[in-house]
């Protein structure tokens, strides 16, 4: 492949533990192919000295590569992420939430991916202060936005459907009570489910609480509006036992942002002790987005043996640095 062709990555470790995870992904995506990445700046660090948290040229980065690896950012990563899903106009986020063998987990048999609508709902930003004893917040639900989800639930769960099996997911909503928004949301998502001949489960988003804690094996696919999503996959998350383990995508049209779950963890960072399985099943999403589905297979393969036979690293019980077990998902590979 000519060096024009090689798709571009933007790498951006940000901060804390970001430095050691980014670069443990970075390790592994070369492992397994020919990218041409590009690194920048954003967080902390960089706020204290340029003054601003997330450059211009960041942002254009971003906005331009094919897909980008994000760390984490500190104080400031409201100022970085929230631009940065912007940047890739990202209209859904997409969180596994999969419980591996050798780690413990509250529910070992949790292995399902929540569809989050990442740009409207309770999250759109319109609040206002009436009076000295009222608030609102106007609740944003479009037709469109829910149907660009539901076209990606449908060709999410085609592609991962086997031979003969009719491809379907559960839609997560509170239509009974939000008539008019999630109403139409429902009606949305649906329709376009009806159309691609895709089968749809309906789930009222309170009683998904209490699925997910008895029972989180009868799911699979979750689609969600934005608030449901947000609180559901950090409670599946609990199920999993381990921020350390779970990857995150924000897919927009044209390009996506991946990123681990966690966060900048100050109280390792700089040990070299992070765990980087988060951030390897992120590059392992990215892969896939990027169309390299083996790829991706064998770096989310690789990463599970890891977690099964080990060496782990201390926030799993064992006493493995990053680059441990970096070198021994490349081993693997
Ligand atoms: P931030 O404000 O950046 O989110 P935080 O203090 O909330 O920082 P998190 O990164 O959210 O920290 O992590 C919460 C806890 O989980 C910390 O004790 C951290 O050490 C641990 N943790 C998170 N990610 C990892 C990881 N990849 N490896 C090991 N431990 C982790
Ligand atoms: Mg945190």
């Amino acid at each position: 492949m000519g060096r024009d062709e090689r798709d571009r990555i933007a790498v951006i470790p940000g901060d804390g533990i970001g430095q050691e995870v980014v670069p443990a992904a970075v390790e592994v995506l070369e492992a397994v192919g020919d990218f041409e990445f590009v690194e920048a700046d954003a967080g902390d660090a960089v706020k204290a000295e340029t003054g601003d948290a997330l450059p211009q040229e960041t942002y254009d980065l971003a906005a331009e590569a094919d897909a980008t690896l994000f760390g984490a950012a500190g104080e400031t990563a409201a100022d970085v992420i929230l631009p940065l899903r912007e940047a890739v106009d990202s209209f859904v986020n997409v969180r596994p939430a999969k419980a591996y063998p050798g780690v413990d987990a509250l529910r070992p048999e949790t292995d399902l991916v929540f569809l989050r609508e990442n740009t409207e709902g309770v999250y759109s930003g319109h609040e206002d202060r009436l009076s000295e004893d009222l608030s609102t917040l106007t609740r944003v639900v479009t037709t469109s936005a829910s149907e660009r989800l539901a076209e990606f639930a449908c060709d999410y769960v085609t592609d991962r459907a086997d031979a003969g099996e009719t491809p379907g997911f559960h839609v997560a909503h509170k239509a009974n009570v939000m008539r008019e928004t999630d109403g139409r949301f429902r009606d949305a998502v649906v329709g376009v489910a009806d159309e691609r001949g895709v089968d749809t489960d309906e789930v009222l988003m309170d009683a998904v609480a209490t699925h997910l804690c008895l029972e989180p094996e009868t799911f699979d696919v979750v689609v969600c509006p934005n608030l449901a999503g947000d609180v559901l996959s950090d409670l599946a998350a609990g199920l999993v036992g381990g921020l350390g383990l779970l990857p995150s995508a924000n897919v927009g049209p044209d390009r996506a942002l991946f990123e681990p779950v966690h966060g900048t963890a100050p109280d390792i960072a700089g040990d070299g002790v992070a765990n980087p399985a988060a951030t390897l099943f992120s590059a392992a999403m990215l892969l896939q987005y990027l169309g390299h589905d083996d790829a991706g297979e064998r770096v989310r393969e690789a990463t599970e043996g890891v977690l099964a036979d080990g060496p782990r690293t201390p926030d799993l019980g064992g006493d493995a640095s990053t680059e441990d077990v970096t070198a021994a998902v490349v081993d693997r590979l």
